[in-house]
């Protein structure tokens, strides 16, 4: 009995003595293994600007970096949009342009002006007494040049358009001076706009 009992107790010694440090190396592997994938390194990191999320999502800013606006556009449309110039008087491609349908925004796409209110203001600009639509662009004052201007910018890219003036034609009397540079003509329908 007594040799019975030690056998019992020596087993469960022996027990002890293999089991849980075999229970401790696997559980001391599966903390590792978790340890060592929260410590995994982060995936190549992605651009912080956020690219152009969507060609047809209107509705959707365009944020893009400067390399990336370099590569998109021509290197007239980039000064003009991105560095705020201004092309010389009747070298664009649309001060003279009478075809009917939309002018859109070269760097995003967004319809911006319509030709039903273009007009031949004779400075040698593409010239609207109106955008597409109020919402289409955002203005802001400019004091570059030795002149207090009004800037007109493309809602949906931030790109330079042009200035606007107050010497344009009824409705408005608005003159909306753009920069062919910037603007990319649809012909036909007026697409969203209408
Ligand atoms: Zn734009």
């Amino acid at each position: 009995m007594t040799t019975r009992v030690c056998d019992r107790l020596f087993y469960n010694e022996r027990s002890v003595i293999w089991v849980w440090p075999t229970v401790y190396v696997l559980l001391g592997a599966l903390l590792g293994a978790c340890s060592e994938a929260e410590r995994r390194p982060d995936p190549p990191a992605k651009p912080i600007i956020q690219t152009q999320t969507s060609d047809t999502d209107m509705s959707q800013p365009v944020n893009k970096t400067d390399q990336q606006w370099r590569e998109s556009l021509t290197p007239m449309q980039y000064h003009v949009l991105r560095e705020k110039g201004t092309e010389r008087a009747f070298t664009g491609e649309y001060h003279d342009h009478k075809g009917h349908g939309v002018y859109r925004c070269a760097g995003c796409g967004l319809e911006l002006f319509k030709s039903d209110e273009k007009f031949d203001s004779g400075t040698g600009w593409p010239s609207y007494w109106s955008p597409a639509d109020d919402d289409r662009v955002v203005t802001k004052t400019d004091t570059t040049h030795g002149m207090t201007r009004t800037e007109v910018l493309c809602r949906r890219c931030g790109g330079h358009l042009g200035h606007i003036f107050n010497d344009g034609p009824a409705p408005t009397g608005l003159r909306y001076c753009i920069n062919s540079a910037s603007l990319d003509f649809k012909p036909g329908g007026t697409g969203d706009t209408e």
